[in-house]
């Protein structure tokens, strides 16, 4: 019954590739083309922060890049991406983003399951979205991270908590600053944990779309530690490097 309403679904409405739009049935969301295209992150990388390594980057006995190398200190545990943000990856994202494709929240969870494994590996409680402003979010109508999160949740049968973490100060895009310290500045103190005792103790995944600085991400998993968190990694669609 339920493989016959599916078929009757494909018939009426086709699945279609999240990046060009052709009609696909993929399971992984992209037609062939877009899939060759895309930049799916694999290792080596950095066993840390995912940063992938580079042909000519040395790879240190830790699987360490020199950033989390010289670090004593992280407010993260792991960080992981599934895809390079390049132009392939940035339109299907910002049509998750802006142009209501919600549907395609399900097929960036399928990949963020993939690019977590490390994360489940080490063992996780709870899926955390990075929070809008509410102002923010009644412009949008919804939350593309906490869309992702909930999938993801179905998935990986961890409990989305799409509440506990807010934002509560507006601020200005990250995109209008370029650089690091500047971003970091701009996002410092703007979120807040509204039910600490959902945190207490728990191994939070924080989810969103695109780590660029990761001056969020950051900022949101210093939040949710100072809240009692035992501790944050940061799993995200894309990210931004170089190479
Ligand atoms: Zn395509
Ligand atoms: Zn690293």
């Amino acid at each position: 019954m339920k493989k016959l309403l599916k078929y009757i679904l494909d018939f009426l409405l086709p699945p279609r590739c999240i990046c060009c739009g052709k009609i696909n049935s993929d399971d992984n969301g992209l037609c062939a083309e877009c899939f060759n295209k895309i930049t799916f992150i694999a290792k080596p990388y950095c066993q840390k922060c995912g940063m992938p390594f580079t042909q000519t980057s040395a790879i240190n006995k830790n699987m360490l890049c020199p950033e989390c190398l010289s670090q004593k200190k992280s407010v993260f545990r792991l960080a992981r991406a599934a895809v390079k943000y390049d132009a392939f990856s940035k339109k299907s994202i910002l049509a998750l983003k802006f142009m209501d494709k919600t549907e395609n929240a399900h097929i960036f969870a399928k990949w963020l399951k993939l690019a977590g494994g490390d994360i489940w590996q080490q063992g996780a409680d709870i899926l955390i979205p990075v929070p809008l402003h509410y102002t923010r979010l009644l412009k949008r109508r919804y939350n593309q991270s906490a869309l992702l999160a909930q999938e993801l949740g179905k998935l990986t049968g961890i409990k989305a908590d799409i509440s506990s973490l807010i934002k509560y100060k507006a601020t200005k895009p990250q995109s209008s600053f370029a650089h690091r310290n500047a971003r970091a500045e701009n996002i410092k103190g703007a979120f807040k944990v509204k039910n600490p005792a959902n945190i207490k103790g728990k191994r939070v995944v924080l989810i969103d779309d695109v780590f660029t600085t990761g001056a969020t991400a950051k900022e949101c998993a210093k939040t949710l530690r100072k809240a009692g968190a035992l501790s944050v990694d940061i799993l995200t669609i894309a990210k931004v490097y170089k190479g």
